[in-house]
């Protein structure tokens, strides 16, 4: 029987993984083990069925024998653990969720809806290395793939909105708790219905400017307020989350030649789903209906929302999408400049199709390759 080890599994994007798998009965036709790096001997996740002990996720003796190599844990342990088990022959498949081996030349990025024939083409060609792209890049992918399938970009903009998740699970507690502080600070005031929404207003600023307002993780206030940077600095003024707009999708896609993609990312107070404001230059000009079929035929979870101000309040939030694989895409119009100009208005939650589902998808295509 096919042998498949999980690492990871336990952390925020490994759980949902964990969650998503059971939904599906994935768990059956494989014998699987589960390691950690911290809590060696403990018992794993319950899937229904005994399973032995946790292993120890540095021991790639064990691991070696592994036919695939599912890890949710991070970039460091896959810089730690992937060249060495490579070294030891190991020619297994590699799925991780980690952006470590994103753009190395041996791996692809995967994203099944979008680009299945780069993945059966690899596949075939004996790449063994399947990456799980940046969640940004996935969410906008899932929403406006069919643009690109169609060759109808000509370049790309996207403005993001994007959730504390995104940074990990300690910035979405201090989230939460800067929410706190400031309700807090507010309570009495807000209890009056005779105070003035100003004083509210400087209760809240002074309460971010308080020494004990949390902002350890975040490095300031999220909460009643934004951050306009995201991951660390490029030469070219980028930051990297915005570098990988463009790096990624041409990956992804492979396209060539690469289609020009930037933006600005900001981190705003939303707690797990990614929202993304887009700027298109079509390669010629195409009526909006049939951009709206286009988007709407892409994939099973790409949700075209009319553009009223019922149905984007309703159906185009962080809070509306959070828990759902569907990808809602709104507001979708042409812009003034010009004809040849469209705009639209995404979002999607960041666990599921931004990090763990299409790292389960890719354990499901590469165990029915082996199989
Ligand atoms: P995470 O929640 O920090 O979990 C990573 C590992 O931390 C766990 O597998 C676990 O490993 C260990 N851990 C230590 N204390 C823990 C605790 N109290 N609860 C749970 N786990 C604990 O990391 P993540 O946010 O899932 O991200 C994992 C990887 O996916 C990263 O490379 C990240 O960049 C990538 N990614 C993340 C997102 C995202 O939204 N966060 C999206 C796309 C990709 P042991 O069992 O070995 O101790």
């Amino acid at each position: 029987m096919l042998k498949v080890a999980f690492i990871g599994w336990r952390g925020m994007v490994g759980s949902v993984l964990m969650d998503r798998m059971r939904a599906e009965g994935d768990f059956a036709g494989f014998e699987p083990l589960f390691a950690s790096t911290s809590q060696v001997g403990q018992s794993g996740p319950d899937i229904g069925m005994e399973i032995p002990p946790l292993a120890d996720a540095f021991d790639t003796e064990q691991l070696a024998q592994s036919d695939i190599i599912v890890t949710c844990q991070g970039s460091d342990y896959t810089k730690q653990v992937h060249p060495e088990l490579r070294q030891k022959g190991w020619n297994g498949y590699w799925i991780d969720a980690s952006s470590a081996l994103r753009m190395a030349d041996d791996s692809i990025i995967v994203l099944d809806p979008v680009n299945r024939e780069v993945i059966d083409n690899a596949l075939a060609g004996g790449v063994k290395n399947f990456i799980g792209g940046n969640c940004t890049v996935s969410l906008m992918l899932m929403a406006v793939g069919g643009l690109f399938k169609q060759g109808l970009v000509e370049w790309m903009t996207s403005m993001t909105y994007q959730a504390a998740s995104g940074a990990g699970a300690k910035n979405m507690r201090e989230l939460v708790s800067q929410m706190k502080t400031i309700g807090e600070s507010g309570e009495s005031l807000l209890r009056d219905p005779a105070s003035a929404v100003l004083d509210i207003d400087q209760c809240v600023l002074d309460a971010m400017d308080s020494p004990g307002f949390p902002v350890e993780h975040c490095g300031g206030p999220l909460a009643g307020s934004l951050i306009p940077w995201i991951d660390s600095a490029m030469e070219s003024g980028q930051t990297r989350e915005e570098w990988k707009g463009f790096a990624e999708t041409n990956k992804i896609l492979q396209t060539d030649p690469v289609i020009p993609i930037d933006g600005i990312c900001v981190r705003i107070g939303a707690m797990r789903s990614h929202s993304q404001a887009i700027t298109i230059k079509l390669t010629r000009d195409v009526p909006v209906d049939e951009i709206t079929e286009i988007l709407g035929a892409a994939n099973d979870w790409v949700e075209v929302v009319p553009n009223t101000k019922e149905d984007s309040v309703r159906r185009l939030t962080p809070a509306a999408v959070t828990g759902r694989l569907t990808v809602p895409v709104g507001r979708i119009r042409k812009m003034n400049i010009g004809p040849e100009y469209l705009s639209l208005f995404t979002v999607g939650d960041q666990l599921l199709w931004g990090a763990a589902e299409p790292v389960r998808r890719m354990f499901r295509i590469a165990l029915a390759h082996l199989g």
